[in-house]
């Protein structure tokens, strides 16, 4: 059985992705700060998967901690997901982001040139294509342009890796690049839990539909698009874990270097079709209103999955309503996420 350090295991994809790695028969060890996330997490993951999951409390920036895990564990592929995401957080924060983000894959990069590590996995996103108004995103797109410091963090990584990859042979790394990953496992014992105030749609109409928010604004409705909101590829977050492991098995077979996928739908989906499918999920209206654009949002955002379904056999299997109806299930038993 081969072992994947999964850093951020206890957070939205994270957590989701162990699931997947573990009904594929890899032995899973988690690296996490619960800087957004709860220890509650493993106890979940237990109940769904039967398994008690080797969990460490560590900062991925702390290299004695962090050597500890690979001094105790025979580790042979790492997927990172730790760091911190917020975009809105970001451009208030930028010291915090560029140092979390950047340090903790460093120290990942270090720790697994000492020990003879390969494999590595990177979360990127779609923000890395930037203000680019030409859609669908193919890998080839033009990158830069970032409008805030977290979407800088995932530029500059990418960079970093193609550096490091480029100067050891012998590594073979895999860049995702998610477009909007949303929903919850079908068990509703897991999903996202935000800590106060969504900046994000999906976690944002889920509270409104359970009641803690009282109303949505939908940030503009003057855009050039069919029904004048904006359109984002939403993937459904049991779907993107799936895609690591693909990614994982891709990787045993590549030799060196590194490779970009984005992991999306292909399929743009409104604002208003969001709130539409998650109100038939629900079985209510979501009490919205429409305000101003929102700085910085693209009219419409969405990937091509050529590249994902030729070389990986990787496509998305579920729809907006299968999004939808998972996420109204982690709200309606979590009301208010989780506590530890
Ligand atoms: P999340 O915040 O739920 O999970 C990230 C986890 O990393 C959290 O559990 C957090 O506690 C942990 N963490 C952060 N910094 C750490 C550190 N220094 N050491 C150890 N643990 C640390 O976020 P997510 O939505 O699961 O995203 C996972 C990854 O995917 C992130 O890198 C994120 O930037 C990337 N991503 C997310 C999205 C999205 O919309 N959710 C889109 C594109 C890319
Ligand atoms: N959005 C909105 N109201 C909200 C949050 C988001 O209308 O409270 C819109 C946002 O303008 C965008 C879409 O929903 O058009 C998706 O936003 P999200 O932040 O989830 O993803 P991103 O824009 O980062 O792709």
């Amino acid at each position: 059985m081969k072992t994947v350090l999964v850093t951020g295991g206890t957070g939205f994809i994270g957590s989701h992705t162990v699931i997947s790695l573990i009904e594929n028969d890899f032995d899973v060890i988690i690296a996490d700060n619960l800087i957004n996330s709860k220890k509650e997490v493993i106890n979940r993951l237990h109940t769904i998967t039967g398994k008690q999951i080797k969990f460490y409390n560590v900062d991925c920036c702390d290299k004695e901690a962090l050597s500890l895990v690979f001094k105790e564990n025979d580790i042979d592929s790492i997927i990172h997901f730790a760091g911190l995401k917020a975009v809105g957080e970001s451009v208030s924060k930028p010291l915090e982001y560029y140092s979390n983000n950047i340090n903790s894959m460093l120290t990942v990069l270090e720790l697994m040139r000492e020990f003879n590590v390969k494999k590595l996995v990177f979360s990127s996103s779609a923000t890395v294509y930037g203000q680019s108004e030409d859609v669908p995103f193919t890998e080839q797109s033009p990158l830069g342009m970032c409008t805030n410091p977290y979407g800088w963090t995932k530029w500059m990584i990418e960079q970093i890796l193609k550096d490091v990859a480029h100067a050891d042979p012998s590594l073979s790394i895999v860049l995702l690049r998610y477009f909007n990953p949303v929903g919850a496992h079908e068990s509703g014992l897991i999903g996202e839990d935000p800590q106060g105030i969504p900046n994000n749609l999906f976690p944002y109409i889920s509270k409104v539909a359970v009641g803690t928010l009282e109303c949505l604004t939908v940030f503009g409705d003057d855009y050039d698009t069919p029904d004048g909101t904006c359109l984002r590829d939403y993937i459904h977050v049991c779907d993107l874990a799936e895609g690591h492991v693909k990614a994982l098995n891709y990787i045993d077979t590549h030799k060196s270097g590194v490779e970009v996928f984005n992991l999306g739908t292909g399929k743009g989906t409104s604002v208003k079709e969001a709130i539409a499918a998650f109100e038939k999920a629900c079985g209510h209206s979501i009490n919205h209103v429409f305000g101003p654009r929102r700085a910085g949002d693209l009219p419409v955002c969405y990937a091509s999955t050529d590249k994902a379904r030729e070389v990986l056999g990787f496509e998305a299997k579920r729809d907006i309503n299968d999004m939808c109806s998972s996420c109204w299930n982690w709200q309606q038993k979590n009301p208010n996420g989780l506590s530890d």
